[in-house]
């Protein structure tokens, strides 16, 4: 299974606009792994290629990394950093499936060539939904909205994304971790902040836990420069991620 990020940035991307903070003006002037856009990602397994969430930037991300086709689009809640380009996709030229929990279908506002064009479908909890041999299971994070983490299984091989989720995980979110072969998380900054999990949170997790492989993204301007972050966090063995990476389980 293939993973990309596509944009690693949190709600406001660095650099935030009108923002002159010092980590803001080093990704204007620098870009490379201190510009970050807001966050997406890509999983290709099986044959298929799976867009999850929409920020307001992705049809610059999807020209970026050369993107042409798509099986799927999964969203995982409301927030504009999630779902503000949803949109762009009345201008995707065939028929799309996007998916949704029911509970965020009812927050997307959609233009009438998308409402036309997209085959919208609503999710509960712990669907399992089908492509080829990847499989595609939302399960339920906390957040100030409904929130929706996934599973993407394939043989065997299995990736937890927990998308905007706060630190409060459950006995069932202990489980799925596990046998996750990795763990992805959005850590705006390092303490705590507006129920999102923090850094410190999931270095507590990474010891407490026997976790294979840790990935984190969602990064927010006020957090430390892409290489501070990969010096204080690597030798715990967390992966940061940056615009472009792509890894392989
Ligand atoms: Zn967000
Ligand atoms: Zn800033
Ligand atoms: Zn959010």
């Amino acid at each position: 299974m293939k993973i990309q990020f596509l944009g690693t940035g949190a709600a406001e991307g660095i650099p935030s606009f009108g923002c002159t903070c010092q980590r803001c003006q080093v990704a204007r002037k620098e870009g490379g792994p201190n510009a970050r856009q807001r966050a997406s990602l890509l999983i290709e397994a099986a044959g298929h290629r799976i867009l999850l969430d929409t920020p307001p930037e992705i049809s610059a991300l999807l020209n970026r990394a050369e993107v042409f086709d798509l099986s799927a689009v999964f969203l995982s809640h409301e927030h504009f950093d999630h779902i503000g380009g949803l949109v762009e996709f009345e201008y995707w030229n065939r028929v799309l499936p996007i998916f949704a929990g029911y509970d965020v279908l009812s927050k997307l506002r959609l233009t009438p060539r998308l409402e036309d064009q997209a085959l919208l479908s609503g999710f509960h909890s712990h669907t399992r939904l089908c492509f080829g041999d990847l499989t595609v299971m939302p399960f339920k994070v906390v957040h100030h909205v409904p929130c929706y983490g996934f599973v993407f299984e394939e043989a065997g091989t299995r990736v937890l994304h927990f998308s905007d989720s706060g630190p409060e995980l459950s006995n069932l979110h202990y489980h799925m971790l596990e046998k996750a072969a990795m763990a992805i998380f959005h850590t705006p900054t390092f303490e705590p902040y507006r129920s999102h999990i923090s850094i410190r949170d999931v270095i507590s997790l990474v010891q407490d836990c026997s976790l294979q492989r840790v990935v984190i993204t969602h990064v927010n301007h006020n957090n430390l420069l892409h290489e501070e972050l990969v010096e204080r966090i690597a030798p715990q063995g967390i992966t940061v991620a940056y615009d472009g990476l792509t890894l392989e389980v």
